[in-house]
Formats: C-alpha cells, sequence, structure tokens
C-alpha cells in the first residue's frame, strides 16, 4: 500500500491529504502535526472569516524569485478550478464584493472543524507529534524514516507542508541538502520611533504611503490601527512586507536580513492621513474654528492632542489661510518612521523560505524522489487579501494530483 505522510497540518496538507484520499482510498494518508488541533493558523484567518482568494489573480501581488511559476500554476488551475477543487474537499465559497473569496459560512473556525471531520472520516491518520529529523532509507524507490519525538514511521512520500519558516525546520531541510536564503515574519504589524503610546485604539481610513530615502516606494488606503508602540492594520502589513522585500530584492541590502533588521530601517518613512480632498474642508470648515475643536470632527481626541503637541499648535489656534498648510500636513500626511517589526506571534507570513529552483512545477523536490513542499514555507508570500491562501491551498492541490498521478 502507496503510504503518504504530510509534515504539518494546516490548511495545505488538510486539503491536499483529503483530495488524494478522497480519489484513492487504498493510498494510506498520514498528518504529522506538532500541535494538538489541525489547522490552528486557518482557524485565525480573515479575522474569523477566512479570505481563500482574491478577486483576481494578480500575479504581481507576490514576491518570489520567478513569477512563471506562479503564472504556470494559476494557468493550470485557474480560479474556477480552484473553486471546483475547493468543491470536492467540502468547502463552498461566496464572494465579498471587493474582499474576495470566503467559505459561505464566512467562519474560519467552521472550515477547520469541516476539514478536521473530513480527514477523520476519510481514515486519514492523524499524529499529534513533531517531526525533528529525517532519513533516506532508500532512494529508488523512495522510503523516508521521518524520526518524531515520540515515535517512528516510514514513508514512501513525504509532503512538507509546515507553514512559517523556524530553525528547527532550517535544520531538517539542511539534512536534505536544502539552504534557506534566509526569511523574516511578514505581513506584520510595525513598532514606530514616536512615543505613540496614547494613541492605543485610535484607528481610520488613511491614505498610507512607503518612502524610502524621501521618494515614494509603495502606497496603499485601508484602515490603520495604533498600537501602543505602532501601527497595525491591513495597509500596514502590506507596507511590512514591501520593506521587508526590499532586503531580499537589493542584493546590496540583503546580507542584513540575517541580522535583526532593526538599526537598517532608517531609510523608510510612512506618511498616514486622510484622503487629499479633505484638504478643501480647511478652507470651507475650518477658517474661523479652533484648531484642536476642527481636528476633533476627523479624529478621536488622543490623536488631535498628540498633533497638536507634536506641530506646536495651540489647540486654541484659530484656523486661517496661515496655519493652514500646518493643518493639513497633520490631517493629511503626518510623518512616522520605522523602528522595528512585531513578532512571529503577529506576524501573518513569512518572506523568504525554500528557494523555488529547488522544486518542479509540481512542488516535488529536484533532487530527491516524492518529497513535495507547498504553501507558505516556500520563498513566495502574497499581500493581504486572500493571496496567501490561495497560493498555499493551490500549490497543494497540484501536489496531490502529482501523487495521485504515480
Ligand atoms: C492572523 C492571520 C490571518 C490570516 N488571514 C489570511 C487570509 O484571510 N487570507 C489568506 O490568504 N491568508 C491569510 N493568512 C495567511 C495563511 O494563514 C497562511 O498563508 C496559511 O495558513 C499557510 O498554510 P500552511 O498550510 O502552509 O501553513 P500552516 O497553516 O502554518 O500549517 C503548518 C503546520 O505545520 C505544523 N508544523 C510545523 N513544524 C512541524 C513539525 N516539525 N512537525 C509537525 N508539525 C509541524 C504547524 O504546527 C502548523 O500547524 C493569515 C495568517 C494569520 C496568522
Amino acid at each position: 500500500m502507496k503510504r503518504v505522510t504530510f509534515i504539518g497540518g494546516g490548511s495545505a496538507a488538510l486539503i491536499s491529504s483529503i483530495l488524494i484520499k478522497q480519489r484513492d482510498p487504498s493510498i494510506d494518508v498520514f498528518i504529522i502535526e506538532k500541535d494538538k488541533k489541525l489547522g490552528r493558523k486557518l482557524a485565525m484567518t480573515g479575522g474569523g472569516k477566512c479570505n481563500m482568494a482574491p478577486m483576481d489573480d494578480d500575479i504581481l501581488a507576490y514576491n518570489l524569485e520567478s513569477h512563471d511559476l506562479l503564472k504556470d500554476l494559476y494557468h493550470d488551475i485557474n480560479l474556477d478550478s480552484y473553486f471546483t477543487y475547493l468543491s470536492e474537499v467540502g468547502i463552498e465559497t461566496k464572494t465579498i464584493k471587493d474582499y474576495g473569496y470566503y467559505p459561505t459560512h464566512e467562519s474560519a473556525p467552521q472550515l477547520v472543524k469541516n476539514l478536521t471531520h473530513r480527514v477523520r472520516k476519510l481514515g486519514i491518520h492523524v499524529i499529534n507529534d513533531e517531526l525533528v529529523d529525517i532519513e533516506i532509507v532508500n532512494h529508488n524507490p523512495s522510503l523516508y524514516k521521518l524520526i518524531c519525538k515520540d515515535s517512528t514511521y516510514e514513508s514512501e512520500y513525504v509532503v512538507f507542508a509546515t507553514g512559517g519558516m523556524n530553525d528547527k525546520m532550517v535544520a531538517i531541510l539542511e539534512k536534505l541538502d536544502i539552504y534557506l536564503d534566509g526569511f523574516h515574519n511578514g505581513l506584520c504589524p510595525i513598532k514606530l520611533k514616536e512615543n505613540v503610546s496614547n494613541l492605543f485604539g485610535c484607528r481610520f481610513m488613511a491614505n498610507v504611503t512607503l518612502k524610502e530615502n524621501g521618494k515614494p516606494y509603495k502606497k496603499y488606503f485601508g484602515e490603520v490601527q495604533f498600537k501602543k508602540d505602532g501601527l497595525s492594520g491591513i495597509p500596514i502589513l502590506n507596507l511590512s512586507s514591501d520593506i521587508l522585500r526590499r532586503f531580499y530584492n537589493d542584493s546590496s541590502l540583503y546580507p542584513q536580513i540575517e541580522k535583526p533588521i532593526s538599526g537598517c530601517l532608517d531609510d523608510f518613512e510612512i506618511i498616514v492621513g486622510l484622503p487629499e480632498k479633505y484638504f478643501n474642508d480647511i478652507s470651507k470648515k475650518g477658517y474661523g474654528v479652533q484648531s484642536k475643536d476642527f481636528l476633533m470632527k476627523y479624529f478621536k481626541e488622543e490623536y488631535v492632542d498628540y498633533l497638536l503637541c507634536k506641530h506646536n499648535v495651540n489647540p486654541q489656534e484659530i484656523v486661517t489661510s496661515k496655519n493652514e498648510l500646518v493643518l493639513s500636513q497633520m490631517m493629511l500626511k503626518e510623518s512616522f518612521h520605522v523602528d522595528s517589526f512585531y513578532g512571529q506571534e503577529f506576524s501573518q507570513v513569512t518572506v523568504g523560505g525554500i528557494p523555488l529552483i529547488n522544486i518542479t512545477k509540481d512542488f516535488e523536490n529536484k533532487h530527491i524522489q516524492n518529497t513535495y513542499f507547498v504553501g507558505e514555507m516556500l520563498n513566495v508570500d502574497g499581500y493581504c487579501g486572500g493571496y496567501n491562501l490561495r497560493f498555499t491551498i493551490t500549490s497543494s492541490i497540484k501536489c496531490a494530483l502529482s501523487i495521485l498521478k504515480r
């Protein structure tokens, strides 16, 4: 009996294992998951709703060494066939306009429950243990010894689906001669040099611009939220990945990625503010009004006090054509400076990971037969908005189809 073992029981493993077992019940399928529960990360996605795909496949929303791999993947499994495969494993989806595709019940925990239920019903073996080492028992036909903390298994096929990279996985991968170019937490809140402790909880819809050496580099619109020492919200998460990608894509910056990035971030500035159209409000609705009273129409008092103090403006100062530029700076172009990034527990993806040069279009290792790598552990990361699950799940479907063909 052919045995396939998934290392890691997240979104990639759940969907791929179900697809394999449903299509060929004669295959013995195992999932080794170090957590007590399967799909822990999947259950947190999309603010609890799980954004499974963007409205359209935008290849440029991804950071990876070769966009060709993604083009081929999304050509072979376009959005329509992606939803057909999801339906086959029991996931029905719907669109939420402008945001993307979600499970019909709009519940990420429910999605995990459904998938876990199906895994058990199909007789997929779930082992709650952590892989710590791997040995190649035989090359052709392939046979692997999977050494976990509490037990050891043998398997003809191994699918690595361990998600966000960590040092333990790096050591295991080195045994297979797979070396990483480095990795860092991405899509994470940003710590600021400014003291924003009083602004905790302030949020508003903002234009957000990332400047590098004074030049605009990326722009977004969306809700920003202050944390006690930094900024969060979808535009900020995207910016964090933009900054990290700069380190990966520019070889002169690249060596610094290995070290804590703080200290290398002085070139980056984040400009936050209301859309430009609000400039007109200053003359229309602001002239003759005290500065604080006017700003409080747009922002929470804590943020207004922060702005007035930072720009040395008396709260009672009357708005006139003479001071409107200072006011517009505060409303539309407030500047913040990047200190560092929040850690892994706040991060949605890993920037960096297994270089794609190691894998085939079926996500199989080019040099070691019948080992596959899928999902977030690969050096592919997308922006917020369903891009990451779309890639993770599609890579795992491609891998399942390849195993089924053997
Ligand atoms: C808060 C949050 C919200 C998100 N929202 C979205 C969203 O709405 N849309 C979107 O597209 N993406 C979203 N993402 C990203 C998305 O969740 C990931 O891209 C996706 O879950 C990656 O799936 P994976 O199967 O590759 O890895 P994971 O889901 O991380 O699964 C990997 C599993 O492997 C296990 N594991 C690791 N090492 C070992 C080992 N040595 N032995 C055994 N088991 C091991 C881990 O415990 C884990 O369960 C979000 C992420 C977070 C954190």
